[in-house]
Formats: structure tokens, C-alpha cells, sequence
């Protein structure tokens, strides 16, 4: 039995009715004007100069009627959403500092590597500028905040752009994380098997690594001014057991105020010390020939 065609629903925010070209991912349709995509995007530019329909670049070109071109966009409907507003609309994604969902900036970043929009692709990796920090001390604040696994997919992204500055937090972020979670997320079947085999090697190195840094974990904890030694004992048998980056943000519910700041001490000092040395761990040199990069590429 063949399936049956998907039910496809017009976008409203990004349907032109006098634009000329539709284009269509997974259930979405979209009309816009071809020019403008032309202007932005060399690759757009191309797509629309094939002078007659048939199939070219991983898109079919079907002339439906003399109104509009229809093509049919091999990429996921949310990320084309995002990217289309992105370009079509100015207050969609304004550069730093103004803040969006960290899914609506790698959607964003993922399309206009692809369709080559230079200037998206530039505020994209702005705002990665803001989220992912090279300094310890902002590197601190995010772990306190939580851990983000949608970085993910620029274990693969970041290389095929060259900013490989991001890299670090991406690994550091991804380090608490289950072996089992990270392989359950989508992106990790497509990435290619050589970005697969380096992560699980670096994620390797990082965790032996971070456990040499972390033998304080070891050591008799409760200090003299332990307000509760019973409990906070038991407790250090947790961070033994389940890994103290997995438990930062909790350690107010399970120790006592005393211990947690003499905990926290000890995870900044050994994190800082983790993290002076993440570049090298991951194949990456030096911070300061990422820095350097970094700037560069800002200025
Ligand atoms: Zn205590």
C-alpha cells in the first residue's frame, strides 16, 4: 500500500500571496519572494537560475503554474521556519543582546551554513559568543544555571563552520550527561562516523581527566563547621556514586549550608584546573590560539 500524501498547511506568517516562489518542508509550505532568498543566499540564488524544471542540488524543481516556482526543500520544517523568519523578518532574530531559545539559533546557524546566508549565519554564531563562555568564570555560572544538551548537534556543526572555540563548553556541558542519553539523541545517527568515534574519545579523556582533578571527592569531607556531619556524610556518598558535576545544583537539598560552600570551592578549583587544559584534551591547542580565533573572527 503506498502512504498517503502528507497534509501540507500554508505558514502565515510567511506566505506572500504576491510572492513567486513556494517551497515546501516536511508539512509546511511557504511563499516568498525569490529575489530577496537570491539576494541573501548564493545558493538560493542558483537553485532559482536553473532555467528550466527538473531536479538539481537535493531539491525538486516542478513549474506548477506561471504564478510560482515549487521546490521542495529536503530540510526539517522547524529549522526551515526559523530560518525563513530570520531572513523575512528584521525582529525574528536580532544580533546579541537580545536573547532566543538556543533551538531557534542552532536551527538558524544549521540553514544558513547550507544556503551560505552570511549574515545570518554571523548573528548565529554571535549569539553562540554569548552562550557558550571560553572563560572559567562564566563557564562556573552556566553550570550553576544547568546543563544544556542542545548544543549538541555542534559537535559536528562547529567543525564544518571552523569555530571551534565553542567546543570546550559544548564537551564540558555534555560531560554529566549519560553516555545513554547522548546516544538517544536524534542528531547523533546522522553525524558522520568520524565526529561519532572523536567524541566518544575526548568524552573519554575528559572524564578520566576530570577524575584526576576531583580526588578531593575522596577525602573525609564534612568540615569542622559542618552543621549536620551524620547527614553530610551519607551525602558524600552520592557524589561517589553519581559524579558531583551531575549533582551541582542540587547539593542545597542534600547538604548542609556549610558543606555545600565548602563543596562548591572544591568544584570551581578542580573544574578551573579541568578547564585550563579542555582544548588541549580535545585535540584543540591552546585557549589562547582559540581566543585569538575567536576575536578574529568577531572583528
Ligand atoms: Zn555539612
Amino acid at each position: 500500500m503506498n502512504n498517503p500524501p502528507p497534509v501540507t498547511e500554508k505558514v502565515p506568517e510567511l506566505w506572500f500571496t504576491d510572492a513567486d516562489v513556494v517551497l515546501q518542508a516536511g508539512a509546511k509550505l511557504f511563499r516568498v519572494h525569490r529575489s530577496i532568498l537570491s539576494a541573501r543566499s548564493t545558493i538560493f540564488g542558483d537553485m532559482f537560475a536553473i532555467p528550466h524544471p527538473g531536479r538539481g542540488k537535493g531539491v525538486n524543481v516542478v513549474t506548477k503554474d506561471d504564478s510560482y516556482t515549487y521546490i521542495c526543500l529536503p530540510d526539517d520544517a522547524i529549522d526551515v521556519h526559523r530560518f525563513f523568519l530570520a531572513i523575512f523578518d528584521a525582529s525574528y532574530f536580532e544580533s546579541p543582546p537580545s536573547v532566543h531559545p538556543t533551538a531557534v539559533t542552532i536551527s538558524i546557524l544549521h540553514l544558513a551554513e547550507k544556503y551560505d546566508v552570511i549574515f545570518l549565519k554571523r548573528r548565529a554564531v554571535a549569539h553562540l559568543n554569548v552562550l557558550l563562555p571560553t572563560k572559567w568564570d562564566d563557564m562556573w555560572k552556566l553550570v550553576n544555571t544547568g546543563y544544556n544538551l542542545g548544543f549538541f548537534t555542534l559537535l559536528e556543526l562547529a567543525v564544518a563552520i571552523d569555530i571551534p572555540w565553542v567546543l570546550p563548553a559544548v564537551n564540558f556541558l555534555l560531560m554529566p550527561a549519560s553516555l545513554d542519553s547522548i546516544l538517544a539523541l536524534s542528531p547523533w545517527k546522522s553525524f558522520a562516523p568520524l565526529i561519532q568515534q572523536k567524541y566518544i574519545i575526548d568524552r573519554e579523556n575528559c572524564i578520566s581527566k576530570m577524575a584526576l582533578h576531583s580526588g578531593w571527592i575522596w577525602r573525609p569531607l564534612p568540615p569542622a563547621s559542618c552543621l549536620s556531619v551524620a547527614i553530610c556524610t551519607l551525602a558524600q556518598g552520592l557524589i561517589r556514586d553519581l559524579g558531583i558535576w551531575r549533582l551541582l545544583r542540587t547539593l542545597p537539598e542534600i547538604f548542609c549550608e556549610e558543606c555545600v560552600k565548602a563543596i562548591n570551592a572544591e568544584c570551581y578549583a578542580s573544574g578551573e584546573q579541568f578547564w585550563d587544559h579542555l582544548p588541549e584534551i580535545i585535540d584543540l591547542g591552546s585557549w589562547e590560539a582559540l581566543v585569538d580565533a575567536k576575536d578574529s573572527y568577531s572583528n
